[in-house]
Protein backbone atom coordinates (compact mmCIF):
# COMPACT_ATOMS: atom_id res chain seq x y z
CA UNK A 1 0.00 0.00 0.00
CA UNK A 2 1.52 3.42 -0.97
CA UNK A 3 1.91 5.85 1.91
CA UNK A 4 -0.91 7.88 0.24
CA UNK A 5 -4.05 4.72 0.26
CA UNK A 6 -2.82 4.44 3.78
CA UNK A 7 -3.71 8.24 4.31
CA UNK A 8 -6.73 8.72 2.30
CA UNK A 9 -8.95 6.03 0.83
CA UNK A 10 -12.49 6.78 -0.89
CA UNK A 11 -13.52 3.49 0.42
CA UNK A 12 -11.90 3.34 4.34
CA UNK A 13 -12.65 6.64 6.17
CA UNK A 14 -12.40 7.21 9.82
CA UNK A 15 -15.79 8.04 11.22
CA UNK A 16 -14.40 11.15 12.41
CA UNK A 17 -13.52 12.32 9.16
CA UNK A 18 -15.97 13.18 6.41
CA UNK A 19 -16.02 10.41 3.92
CA UNK A 20 -18.31 12.41 1.26
CA UNK A 21 -19.20 16.40 0.72
CA UNK A 22 -22.46 16.00 2.11
CA UNK A 23 -21.39 14.52 5.26
CA UNK A 24 -22.19 16.68 8.39
CA UNK A 25 -20.67 16.48 12.21
CA UNK A 26 -22.55 14.62 14.25
CA UNK A 27 -22.97 15.31 17.73
CA UNK A 28 -21.11 12.64 18.82
CA UNK A 29 -18.48 14.56 17.10
CA UNK A 30 -18.32 12.04 13.56
CA UNK A 31 -19.72 12.53 10.47
CA UNK A 32 -23.20 11.30 8.72
CA UNK A 33 -25.14 12.11 6.40
CA UNK A 34 -28.24 14.54 7.02
CA UNK A 35 -31.62 13.62 6.00
CA UNK A 36 -34.00 15.47 4.37
CA UNK A 37 -36.22 18.03 6.46
CA UNK A 38 -39.24 16.17 5.44
CA UNK A 39 -37.85 13.23 7.24
CA UNK A 40 -36.66 15.37 10.15
CA UNK A 41 -40.30 16.14 10.20
CA UNK A 42 -41.20 12.77 10.27
CA UNK A 43 -38.72 11.87 12.84
CA UNK A 44 -40.15 15.12 15.32
CA UNK A 45 -43.35 14.48 14.91
CA UNK A 46 -42.94 10.67 16.15
CA UNK A 47 -40.38 10.85 18.43
CA UNK A 48 -40.64 14.59 19.78
CA UNK A 49 -38.10 16.75 21.15
CA UNK A 50 -39.67 16.86 25.16
CA UNK A 51 -36.49 14.57 26.41
CA UNK A 52 -32.91 15.56 26.31
CA UNK A 53 -30.89 13.05 24.07
CA UNK A 54 -27.14 11.78 25.36
CA UNK A 55 -25.76 14.58 23.69
CA UNK A 56 -28.26 17.55 22.99
CA UNK A 57 -30.64 19.68 25.57
CA UNK A 58 -34.80 19.01 24.93
CA UNK A 59 -34.57 22.95 24.38
CA UNK A 60 -31.80 22.81 21.43
CA UNK A 61 -33.71 20.00 20.01
CA UNK A 62 -37.22 21.87 19.98
CA UNK A 63 -35.52 24.94 18.14
CA UNK A 64 -34.10 23.38 15.69
CA UNK A 65 -36.93 21.05 14.65
CA UNK A 66 -39.33 24.12 14.75
CA UNK A 67 -37.04 25.80 12.73
CA UNK A 68 -37.15 22.90 10.30
CA UNK A 69 -41.07 22.98 10.49
CA UNK A 70 -41.14 26.59 9.81
CA UNK A 71 -38.78 26.19 6.64
CA UNK A 72 -41.38 23.63 5.35
CA UNK A 73 -44.47 25.55 6.11
CA UNK A 74 -42.90 28.42 3.85
CA UNK A 75 -41.38 26.09 1.23
CA UNK A 76 -43.98 22.69 0.81
CA UNK A 77 -46.60 23.58 3.64
CA UNK A 78 -49.48 21.22 1.07
CA UNK A 79 -46.53 18.00 1.88
CA UNK A 80 -45.87 18.89 5.29
CA UNK A 81 -50.18 19.17 5.96
CA UNK A 82 -50.30 15.87 4.52
CA UNK A 83 -47.43 14.29 6.88
CA UNK A 84 -48.99 15.94 9.70
CA UNK A 85 -52.40 14.69 9.08
CA UNK A 86 -51.00 10.79 8.19
CA UNK A 87 -49.02 10.65 12.00
CA UNK A 88 -51.77 12.25 13.70
CA UNK A 89 -54.88 10.50 12.30
CA UNK A 90 -52.98 7.16 11.79
CA UNK A 91 -51.71 7.24 15.71
CA UNK A 92 -48.33 6.50 14.04
CA UNK A 93 -47.17 8.50 16.97
CA UNK A 94 -47.28 7.68 20.64
CA UNK A 95 -48.44 11.45 21.62
CA UNK A 96 -50.16 14.09 19.52
CA UNK A 97 -48.18 17.03 20.55
CA UNK A 98 -45.50 17.09 18.43
CA UNK A 99 -48.49 17.27 15.95
CA UNK A 100 -50.26 20.13 17.33
CA UNK A 101 -46.98 21.85 17.54
CA UNK A 102 -45.89 21.65 14.26
CA UNK A 103 -49.76 22.91 13.26
CA UNK A 104 -48.98 26.02 15.47
CA UNK A 105 -46.41 26.86 13.93
CA UNK A 106 -47.95 26.33 10.50
CA UNK A 107 -50.74 28.87 11.80
CA UNK A 108 -48.25 31.56 12.77
CA UNK A 109 -45.95 31.27 9.34
CA UNK A 110 -45.49 33.61 7.48
CA UNK A 111 -47.07 32.00 4.32
CA UNK A 112 -50.46 32.85 3.68
CA UNK A 113 -51.22 29.80 2.33
CA UNK A 114 -49.89 27.65 4.91
CA UNK A 115 -51.51 29.53 7.68
CA UNK A 116 -54.88 28.44 5.85
CA UNK A 117 -54.00 24.91 5.48
CA UNK A 118 -52.61 24.51 9.13
CA UNK A 119 -55.85 26.39 10.50
CA UNK A 120 -58.21 24.24 8.00
CA UNK A 121 -56.34 20.76 9.68
CA UNK A 122 -57.17 21.65 12.84
CA UNK A 123 -60.44 20.09 13.53
CA UNK A 124 -58.65 16.59 11.90
CA UNK A 125 -55.56 16.83 14.17
CA UNK A 126 -56.95 18.33 17.84
CA UNK A 127 -59.63 16.03 17.79
CA UNK A 128 -60.57 16.25 21.68
CA UNK A 129 -61.52 19.68 23.97
CA UNK A 130 -57.40 18.45 25.36
CA UNK A 131 -56.05 18.99 22.31
CA UNK A 132 -57.96 21.72 21.40
CA UNK A 133 -56.34 23.45 24.62
CA UNK A 134 -53.18 22.16 23.66
CA UNK A 135 -52.93 24.04 20.37
CA UNK A 136 -54.13 26.76 22.15
CA UNK A 137 -51.69 27.29 24.50
CA UNK A 138 -49.28 26.71 21.68
CA UNK A 139 -50.42 29.19 19.04
CA UNK A 140 -50.71 31.88 21.34
CA UNK A 141 -46.79 31.63 21.70
CA UNK A 142 -46.13 32.40 17.89
CA UNK A 143 -49.44 34.69 17.08
CA UNK A 144 -52.65 36.76 18.15
CA UNK A 145 -56.41 35.89 17.87
CA UNK A 146 -56.65 36.90 14.34
CA UNK A 147 -59.48 36.34 12.27
CA UNK A 148 -57.97 33.36 10.58
CA UNK A 149 -57.79 31.56 14.34
CA UNK A 150 -61.03 33.16 15.32
CA UNK A 151 -62.96 31.31 12.44
CA UNK A 152 -60.83 28.29 12.73
CA UNK A 153 -61.63 27.16 16.42
CA UNK A 154 -65.04 28.43 15.86
CA UNK A 155 -64.96 25.87 12.99
CA UNK A 156 -64.10 23.31 15.45
CA UNK A 157 -67.24 23.49 17.71
CA UNK A 158 -69.37 23.88 14.65
CA UNK A 159 -68.24 20.63 12.99
CA UNK A 160 -69.24 18.69 16.55
CA UNK A 161 -72.97 17.50 17.05
CA UNK A 162 -74.35 18.69 19.69
CA UNK A 163 -73.89 15.27 21.65
CA UNK A 164 -70.54 14.84 20.99
CA UNK A 165 -70.12 18.86 22.31
CA UNK A 166 -71.67 17.48 25.41
CA UNK A 167 -69.55 14.83 25.91
CA UNK A 168 -66.29 17.56 25.45
CA UNK A 169 -68.26 19.71 27.45
CA UNK A 170 -68.13 17.53 30.72
CA UNK A 171 -65.54 15.12 29.67
CA UNK A 172 -62.86 17.84 29.66
CA UNK A 173 -63.26 21.01 31.36
CA UNK A 174 -59.77 22.62 31.09
CA UNK A 175 -56.28 22.00 30.46
CA UNK A 176 -53.16 24.11 30.39
CA UNK A 177 -55.15 27.28 31.60
CA UNK A 178 -57.90 27.35 28.84
CA UNK A 179 -61.63 26.26 29.41
CA UNK A 180 -64.00 25.80 26.85
CA UNK A 181 -65.81 29.84 28.01
CA UNK A 182 -62.40 31.23 27.27
CA UNK A 183 -62.43 29.16 23.89
CA UNK A 184 -66.24 30.29 22.76
CA UNK A 185 -66.05 33.72 24.12
CA UNK A 186 -63.14 34.27 21.79
CA UNK A 187 -64.43 32.48 18.97
CA UNK A 188 -68.02 33.33 18.92
CA UNK A 189 -69.11 30.31 16.75
CA UNK A 190 -72.18 30.15 15.14
CA UNK A 191 -75.64 28.61 16.99
CA UNK A 192 -77.78 29.09 14.10
CA UNK A 193 -80.40 26.11 13.56
CA UNK A 194 -80.03 24.27 16.73
CA UNK A 195 -81.21 25.34 20.20
CA UNK A 196 -79.38 22.42 21.95
CA UNK A 197 -76.65 23.87 20.51
CA UNK A 198 -77.28 27.45 22.05
CA UNK A 199 -78.49 25.49 25.20
CA UNK A 200 -74.60 23.22 25.54
CA UNK A 201 -72.82 26.81 25.28
CA UNK A 202 -74.84 28.31 27.60
CA UNK A 203 -74.18 25.66 30.27
CA UNK A 204 -70.75 26.22 29.31
CA UNK A 205 -70.51 29.64 30.07
CA UNK A 206 -73.16 29.38 32.97
CA UNK A 207 -74.63 32.67 31.82
CA UNK A 208 -78.58 31.41 31.82
CA UNK A 209 -77.86 27.74 32.57
CA UNK A 210 -80.75 27.72 34.57
CA UNK A 211 -83.12 28.62 31.93
CA UNK A 212 -81.75 26.29 29.28
CA UNK A 213 -81.39 22.94 31.45
CA UNK A 214 -84.84 21.91 30.25
CA UNK A 215 -83.69 21.32 26.62
CA UNK A 216 -80.14 19.23 28.08
CA UNK A 217 -82.22 16.73 29.66
CA UNK A 218 -81.41 14.11 27.67
CA UNK A 219 -78.03 14.95 27.04
CA UNK A 220 -75.15 13.70 29.00
CA UNK A 221 -74.67 17.42 30.83
CA UNK A 222 -77.87 16.30 32.84
CA UNK A 223 -76.67 13.27 33.74
CA UNK A 224 -73.12 15.16 34.56
CA UNK A 225 -75.18 17.20 36.83
CA UNK A 226 -77.35 14.37 38.71
CA UNK A 227 -73.75 12.58 39.39
CA UNK A 228 -72.44 16.28 40.94
CA UNK A 229 -75.84 16.18 43.44
CA UNK A 230 -75.61 12.66 43.97
CA UNK A 231 -72.02 13.10 45.09
CA UNK A 232 -72.83 16.01 47.22
CA UNK A 233 -75.17 13.88 49.22
CA UNK A 234 -72.34 10.87 48.93
CA UNK A 235 -75.07 8.58 47.29
CA UNK A 236 -73.69 5.97 45.28
CA UNK A 237 -76.13 4.32 43.85
CA UNK A 238 -77.57 7.60 42.71
CA UNK A 239 -74.07 7.93 41.23
CA UNK A 240 -73.78 4.73 39.66
CA UNK A 241 -77.56 5.19 38.34
CA UNK A 242 -76.66 8.48 36.11
CA UNK A 243 -73.56 6.86 34.76
CA UNK A 244 -75.59 3.91 33.98
CA UNK A 245 -78.98 5.88 32.38
CA UNK A 246 -76.46 8.48 30.51
CA UNK A 247 -73.25 6.05 29.20
CA UNK A 248 -71.31 8.69 31.01
CA UNK A 249 -67.22 8.61 30.44
CA UNK A 250 -65.12 8.36 33.16
CA UNK A 251 -64.22 11.99 33.24
CA UNK A 252 -67.82 12.77 34.59
CA UNK A 253 -67.42 11.23 37.94
CA UNK A 254 -65.58 12.95 40.93
CA UNK A 255 -61.98 11.11 41.47
CA UNK A 256 -63.18 10.32 45.32
CA UNK A 257 -65.92 7.95 43.84
CA UNK A 258 -63.64 6.35 41.27
CA UNK A 259 -62.39 3.71 43.66
CA UNK A 260 -65.99 2.81 44.60
CA UNK A 261 -66.64 -1.00 43.39
CA UNK A 262 -69.68 0.00 42.47
CA UNK A 263 -68.95 3.23 40.18
CA UNK A 264 -65.82 1.05 38.43
CA UNK A 265 -68.12 -1.72 37.42
CA UNK A 266 -70.81 0.29 35.80
CA UNK A 267 -68.10 2.58 33.85
CA UNK A 268 -66.46 -0.28 32.70
CA UNK A 269 -68.23 -0.96 29.59
CA UNK A 270 -68.05 2.74 28.58
CA UNK A 271 -64.32 2.88 29.08
CA UNK A 272 -62.55 4.03 25.82
CA UNK A 273 -59.59 2.26 25.02
CA UNK A 274 -56.95 5.10 26.67
CA UNK A 275 -59.22 5.11 30.00
CA UNK A 276 -59.41 1.15 29.76
CA UNK A 277 -55.55 1.14 29.27
CA UNK A 278 -54.94 3.63 32.03
CA UNK A 279 -57.32 2.26 34.81
CA UNK A 280 -55.95 -1.25 34.74
CA UNK A 281 -54.37 -0.67 37.79
CA UNK A 282 -57.30 0.97 39.35
CA UNK A 283 -59.45 -2.07 38.73
CA UNK A 284 -57.06 -4.63 40.35
CA UNK A 285 -56.59 -2.91 43.11
CA UNK A 286 -60.54 -2.71 44.09
CA UNK A 287 -60.39 -6.53 43.29
CA UNK A 288 -62.46 -6.72 40.02
CA UNK A 289 -59.76 -8.23 37.70
CA UNK A 290 -59.87 -11.80 39.48
CA UNK A 291 -58.11 -14.66 37.23
CA UNK A 292 -61.45 -15.63 35.08
CA UNK A 293 -63.95 -13.45 36.03
CA UNK A 294 -65.87 -12.21 33.65
CA UNK A 295 -64.47 -8.68 33.69
CA UNK A 296 -61.32 -9.92 33.23
CA UNK A 297 -62.12 -12.15 30.39
CA UNK A 298 -64.23 -8.99 28.87
CA UNK A 299 -61.13 -6.44 29.44
CA UNK A 300 -58.60 -8.90 27.93
CA UNK A 301 -61.10 -9.46 24.62
CA UNK A 302 -61.23 -5.64 24.35
CA UNK A 303 -57.22 -4.89 25.13
CA UNK A 304 -56.29 -7.71 22.07
CA UNK A 305 -59.04 -6.57 19.50
CA UNK A 306 -57.41 -4.67 16.72
CA UNK A 307 -60.04 -2.93 15.56
CA UNK A 308 -60.94 -1.47 19.33
CA UNK A 309 -56.82 -0.37 19.27
CA UNK A 310 -57.28 1.16 15.83
CA UNK A 311 -60.27 3.16 16.50
CA UNK A 312 -59.10 4.18 20.23
CA UNK A 313 -56.01 5.33 18.02
CA UNK A 314 -53.37 3.55 20.18
CA UNK A 315 -50.02 3.38 19.54
CA UNK A 316 -47.94 0.48 20.39
CA UNK A 317 -45.29 2.40 22.89
CA UNK A 318 -48.54 3.26 24.84
CA UNK A 319 -49.21 -0.60 25.26
CA UNK A 320 -45.61 -1.23 26.09
CA UNK A 321 -45.61 1.71 28.65
CA UNK A 322 -48.82 1.05 30.25
CA UNK A 323 -47.57 -2.73 30.29
CA UNK A 324 -44.42 -1.80 32.17
CA UNK A 325 -46.18 0.04 34.78
CA UNK A 326 -49.08 -2.38 35.57
CA UNK A 327 -46.67 -5.57 35.70
CA UNK A 328 -44.34 -3.90 38.43
CA UNK A 329 -47.55 -3.80 41.10
CA UNK A 330 -47.83 -5.69 43.82
CA UNK A 331 -51.10 -8.34 42.71
CA UNK A 332 -51.09 -7.48 39.38
CA UNK A 333 -52.69 -10.23 37.19
CA UNK A 334 -50.58 -12.23 34.78
CA UNK A 335 -53.19 -12.47 32.05
CA UNK A 336 -53.79 -8.98 32.05
CA UNK A 337 -49.83 -8.04 31.43
CA UNK A 338 -50.07 -10.63 28.81
CA UNK A 339 -52.86 -9.25 27.06
CA UNK A 340 -51.18 -5.49 27.43
CA UNK A 341 -48.31 -7.22 25.56
CA UNK A 342 -50.38 -8.99 22.85
CA UNK A 343 -51.87 -5.22 22.80
CA UNK A 344 -48.34 -4.22 22.23
CA UNK A 345 -47.96 -5.72 19.19
CA UNK A 346 -51.47 -5.83 17.74
CA UNK A 347 -51.11 -1.83 17.56
CA UNK A 348 -48.33 -2.16 15.10
CA UNK A 349 -49.35 -1.99 11.56
CA UNK A 350 -49.82 -5.60 10.32
CA UNK A 351 -46.32 -6.55 9.12
CA UNK A 352 -46.19 -9.50 6.35
CA UNK A 353 -42.54 -11.27 6.25
CA UNK A 354 -39.98 -10.47 3.11
CA UNK A 355 -38.63 -14.00 3.88
CA UNK A 356 -35.12 -11.48 3.06
CA UNK A 357 -32.03 -13.07 5.27
CA UNK A 358 -32.33 -10.22 8.22
CA UNK A 359 -30.05 -9.17 10.60
CA UNK A 360 -30.88 -6.87 13.03
CA UNK A 361 -28.13 -4.80 14.86
CA UNK A 362 -29.17 -3.04 18.15
CA UNK A 363 -26.97 -0.08 19.26
CA UNK A 364 -26.96 -0.14 22.82
CA UNK A 365 -23.78 2.46 22.96
CA UNK A 366 -23.72 4.32 26.45
CA UNK A 367 -26.49 7.01 24.20
CA UNK A 368 -29.07 4.74 23.93
CA UNK A 369 -29.29 4.27 27.90
CA UNK A 370 -30.95 7.94 28.11
CA UNK A 371 -34.82 7.32 28.57
CA UNK A 372 -36.92 7.05 25.05
CA UNK A 373 -39.94 9.36 26.44
CA UNK A 374 -40.13 11.54 29.35
CA UNK A 375 -40.54 10.56 32.38
CA UNK A 376 -40.27 7.14 31.94
CA UNK A 377 -37.93 4.05 33.30
CA UNK A 378 -37.26 2.76 30.02
CA UNK A 379 -34.22 3.36 27.68
CA UNK A 380 -34.28 3.92 24.23
CA UNK A 381 -32.24 0.37 23.48
CA UNK A 382 -34.81 -1.63 25.74
CA UNK A 383 -37.58 -0.02 23.68
CA UNK A 384 -35.63 -0.76 20.62
CA UNK A 385 -35.02 -4.11 21.86
CA UNK A 386 -38.75 -5.07 22.41
CA UNK A 387 -39.73 -3.05 18.68
CA UNK A 388 -37.30 -5.02 17.15
CA UNK A 389 -39.53 -8.36 18.54
CA UNK A 390 -41.93 -7.50 16.23
CA UNK A 391 -39.01 -8.02 13.08
CA UNK A 392 -37.71 -11.08 14.95
CA UNK A 393 -41.20 -13.01 14.99
CA UNK A 394 -42.36 -12.18 11.89
CA UNK A 395 -39.02 -13.36 9.46
CA UNK A 396 -38.37 -16.95 9.12
CA UNK A 397 -34.60 -16.19 9.02
CA UNK A 398 -33.38 -13.17 10.99
CA UNK A 399 -30.62 -13.13 13.71
CA UNK A 400 -30.01 -10.37 16.25
CA UNK A 401 -27.04 -8.31 18.20
CA UNK A 402 -26.00 -5.68 19.67
CA UNK A 403 -23.43 -3.51 18.89
CA UNK A 404 -21.15 -0.25 20.90
CA UNK A 405 -18.08 -0.14 19.90
CA UNK A 406 -18.04 -3.76 19.68
CA UNK A 407 -19.75 -6.51 18.26
CA UNK A 408 -22.19 -8.29 20.80
CA UNK A 409 -24.32 -11.54 21.37
CA UNK A 410 -26.97 -10.51 23.31
CA UNK A 411 -28.33 -14.15 23.03
CA UNK A 412 -31.82 -12.70 21.64
CA UNK A 413 -34.16 -15.12 20.10
CA UNK A 414 -37.11 -15.44 18.71
CA UNK A 415 -38.00 -17.83 21.52
CA UNK A 416 -37.66 -14.66 24.06
CA UNK A 417 -40.62 -12.93 26.16
CA UNK A 418 -40.42 -9.03 25.90
CA UNK A 419 -39.46 -9.94 29.79
CA UNK A 420 -36.62 -11.50 28.92
CA UNK A 421 -36.02 -9.58 25.61
CA UNK A 422 -35.65 -6.32 28.33
CA UNK A 423 -33.47 -8.23 31.07
CA UNK A 424 -30.75 -9.14 28.48
CA UNK A 425 -30.37 -5.44 27.60
CA UNK A 426 -30.83 -3.67 30.76
CA UNK A 427 -27.71 -2.27 32.28
CA UNK A 428 -25.78 -3.56 29.41
CA UNK A 429 -25.27 0.50 27.44
CA UNK A 430 -22.25 1.85 27.53
CA UNK A 431 -18.96 2.52 25.81
CA UNK A 432 -18.40 4.17 22.22
CA UNK A 433 -20.73 4.07 18.96
CA UNK A 434 -19.68 2.21 15.85
CA UNK A 435 -22.53 1.56 13.47
CA UNK A 436 -19.97 -0.04 10.74
CA UNK A 437 -19.47 -3.26 13.09
CA UNK A 438 -22.99 -5.05 12.16
CA UNK A 439 -21.73 -4.80 8.02
CA UNK A 440 -18.13 -5.72 9.13
CA UNK A 441 -18.96 -8.44 11.11
CA UNK A 442 -21.13 -10.40 8.22
CA UNK A 443 -17.88 -9.64 6.29
CA UNK A 444 -15.24 -10.93 8.31
CA UNK A 445 -17.49 -14.15 9.37
CA UNK A 446 -19.12 -14.29 5.77
CA UNK A 447 -22.87 -14.13 6.63
CA UNK A 448 -25.10 -14.54 4.22
CA UNK A 449 -27.29 -11.86 4.67
CA UNK A 450 -29.58 -9.99 2.68
CA UNK A 451 -31.09 -7.09 4.85
CA UNK A 452 -29.39 -5.07 7.41
CA UNK A 453 -31.89 -3.23 10.16
CA UNK A 454 -29.65 -0.85 12.06
CA UNK A 455 -31.65 0.77 15.15
CA UNK A 456 -29.23 3.82 16.40
CA UNK A 457 -29.41 7.40 17.34
CA UNK A 458 -27.09 7.68 14.43
CA UNK A 459 -24.40 9.62 16.12
CA UNK A 460 -21.67 6.96 15.37
CA UNK A 461 -18.43 8.05 16.01
CA UNK A 462 -16.00 5.13 16.68
CA UNK A 463 -15.11 3.60 13.74
CA UNK A 464 -12.35 2.92 11.28
CA UNK A 465 -14.30 3.21 8.37
CA UNK A 466 -18.16 4.74 7.67
CA UNK A 467 -20.85 2.58 7.81
CA UNK A 468 -22.24 2.95 4.05
CA UNK A 469 -18.48 1.87 3.01
CA UNK A 470 -18.57 -1.17 5.12
CA UNK A 471 -22.02 -2.17 3.50
CA UNK A 472 -20.61 -1.45 0.54
CA UNK A 473 -17.25 -3.46 1.20
CA UNK A 474 -19.60 -6.11 2.31
CA UNK A 475 -21.66 -6.43 -1.32
CA UNK A 476 -18.25 -6.31 -3.07
CA UNK A 477 -17.10 -9.24 -0.93
CA UNK A 478 -20.43 -11.38 -0.70
CA UNK A 479 -21.97 -10.78 -3.87
CA UNK A 480 -25.49 -9.93 -2.15
CA UNK A 481 -26.84 -6.39 -3.20
CA UNK A 482 -27.47 -6.55 0.81
CA UNK A 483 -29.56 -3.08 1.58
CA UNK A 484 -29.67 -1.39 4.88
CA UNK A 485 -32.53 0.13 7.12
CA UNK A 486 -31.22 2.53 9.25
CA UNK A 487 -34.03 3.03 12.20
CA UNK A 488 -33.46 6.39 13.74
CA UNK A 489 -34.25 6.53 17.45
CA UNK A 490 -33.92 10.17 18.38
CA UNK A 491 -35.13 13.61 16.44
CA UNK A 492 -31.97 14.38 14.87
CA UNK A 493 -30.94 15.01 11.31
CA UNK A 494 -28.55 12.80 11.15
CA UNK A 495 -28.21 9.51 9.58
CA UNK A 496 -25.63 6.47 8.39
CA UNK A 497 -27.65 5.80 5.37
CA UNK A 498 -26.43 7.38 2.34
CA UNK A 499 -29.06 9.39 0.82
CA UNK A 500 -27.53 8.81 -3.02
CA UNK A 501 -27.74 4.46 -2.24
CA UNK A 502 -31.11 3.52 -3.41
CA UNK A 503 -30.69 0.05 -1.14
CA UNK A 504 -30.70 2.25 2.02
CA UNK A 505 -33.68 3.62 3.86
CA UNK A 506 -34.43 5.78 6.71
CA UNK A 507 -37.33 4.70 9.02
CA UNK A 508 -38.26 6.22 12.34
CA UNK A 509 -37.88 4.02 15.80
CA UNK A 510 -41.20 3.89 17.24
CA UNK A 511 -43.31 4.84 14.01
CA UNK A 512 -46.66 2.16 14.35
CA UNK A 513 -45.55 1.46 10.86
CA UNK A 514 -42.18 0.99 11.07
CA UNK A 515 -41.83 -2.32 10.99
CA UNK A 516 -44.33 -3.11 8.45
CA UNK A 517 -41.95 -0.45 6.18
CA UNK A 518 -38.85 -2.49 7.17
CA UNK A 519 -40.07 -6.16 5.84
CA UNK A 520 -41.67 -3.61 2.42
CA UNK A 521 -38.19 -2.23 2.17
CA UNK A 522 -36.41 -5.66 2.88
CA UNK A 523 -38.86 -7.39 -0.09
CA UNK A 524 -38.07 -4.84 -2.84
CA UNK A 525 -41.69 -3.72 -2.55
CA UNK A 526 -40.67 0.19 -1.50
CA1 LIG B 1 -23.90 6.28 20.99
Amino acid sequence: MTIYSQHYSKRETPQTEQASPDQVRNSAGGYTFKVSPMEYARRFLILGSESPTYYVSAKKLTIDNSRGLEALWREQPEALANLIHEVSDKALAPKNDPALWALALGAASSNPIARKIALGLLPKVARTSTHLFHFLEMAQAHRGWGHGLKKAVARWYEKKSPDALAMQAIKYRQRDGWTHRDALRLSHPSIEGSEKRAAIYDFICRDTASKTLDRLTDTPIQGYLNVLEAAKADDVSGIVDAIEKYKLPWEAVPTDYLNKKPVLEVLAPHLGQTALIRNLGRYTEAGLLAPFSALEKDFIARLTDVELLKAGRIHPMQCLVARGAYSAKQDSNKRIAAALEDAFQLAFATVEPANKRTMLALDISGSMGSPFMRNNAMTCAEATGAMSMITMQTEPECITYGFSDSFIDLKLTVKDSLDSIMRKIRGKTFSGTDCALPMQKATAAKWQIDTFVVYTDNETWAGKIHPHQALEMYRQQSGIDAKLVVVGMVTTEFTIANPADKGMLDVVGFDATAPAMISKFSAGAI
